[in-house]
């Protein structure tokens, strides 16, 4: 799309992980770099605003305004987005915090000049009740909505087409999931006999798998799973064990992970090809979604 021509997908490229887990030579793993389109857009993240932006600027909105909690790489990504493009952007953002006490991540949208609506953890609850939505477009009334995460079909359609840059000859495909809006559209378009399998970083997340199998067209509900099992104690939480993987892994390939979705997801393929979970000859792609700024 011409609209934001400085998101740069020509850079997305597929890298080779020579040596990775031991250089196990049962399995290949590669990683599809869709960090490499924006140093603070998360590869996914415009991938799932893409249609909405396009929607707002069709229905001639001044503002985009979405929802997220403080650490959030779809608001960033958001208030990005609408800067660039001359758009107005409000966060209603979970919880009631000073603003004179914002964390980087809401000092980095105030910065792209997004207003923030702090509102209670009940109230954001409410967040895809219809009342609550007509009261947020009557105060903001040039606003163009957007569901947290850009989790909605517009989403899903925007996701689907980072499968033109998967390769067919990858068998399985490493994702890691938030709201799974990622994952849902992939798996809908991805051919079939290429396994997706999610990694949730958060504790449970497994309740995902639910939501997902719902989601998805009933011929394409095959060839995916989802495991928590690689939360390391939880969203946003960090190890030591952690720490050095990222540096170990920064200094092997020259690519840095983020904290909170990638580095656990390729933590867990490393683990799981140990494991010997992957049949030989298996060739793996893991996507890189981004999220540096969370680092
Ligand atoms: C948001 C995000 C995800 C999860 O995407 P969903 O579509 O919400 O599942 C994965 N990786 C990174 C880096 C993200 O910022």
């Amino acid at each position: 799309m011409a609209i934001i021509s400085w998101v740069d997908e020509q850079k997305i490229r597929v890298e080779e992980l020579k040596g990775f887990a031991g250089g196990d030579v049962r399995v290949a793993v590669s990683m599809l770099r869709l960090d490499k389109i924006h140093p603070i857009i998360s590869g996914n993240k415009w991938f799932k605003l893409k249609h909405h932006v396009a929607s707002a600027i069709a229905a001639q909105k001044s503002t985009l305004l979405s929802f997220g909690g403080a650490y959030s790489n779809h608001l960033i990504a958001t208030a990005a987005a609408a800067h660039s493009i001359g758009l107005s952007s409000v966060a209603i953002v979970r919880g009631l915090q000073a603003s004179s006490s914002l964390n980087s991540v809401l000092k980095q949208c105030q910065a792209y000049g997004m207003q923030l609506h702090f509102v209670s953890r009940e109230a954001y609850a409410q967040k895809e009740a219809s009342d609550f939505l007509q009261g947020l477009q009557k105060q903001y009334p040039d606003a163009y909505i957007i569901p947290e995460g850009g989790a909605n079909n517009d989403g899903q359609r925007g996701a689907a087409s980072i499968a033109q840059y998967i390769p067919s000859y990858y068998t399985h495909i490493a994702l890691s999931i938030g709201t799974g809006t990622t994952f849902i559209g992939l798996r809908n378009v991805l051919p079939i006999c290429q396994f997706l399998f999610g990694f949730a970083p958060m504790k449970g997340g497994i309740y995902l798998q639910n939501s997902i199998a719902s989601a998805l067209l009933p011929e394409q509900n095959h060839q995916w799973s989802v495991t928590d099992r690689f939360h390391f104690g939880g969203f946003g939480k960090k190890t030591m064990e952690m720490d050095a993987f990222i540096s170990d892994f920064a200094l092997q390939y020259n690519i840095l992970l983020d904290r909170v979705y990638t580095a656990k997801m390729m933590m867990g393929i490393e683990t799981l090809i140990h494991e010997d979970t992957f049949e030989k000859g298996s060739k793996i792609l893991c996507i890189h979604t981004g999220g540096l700024t969370g680092n």
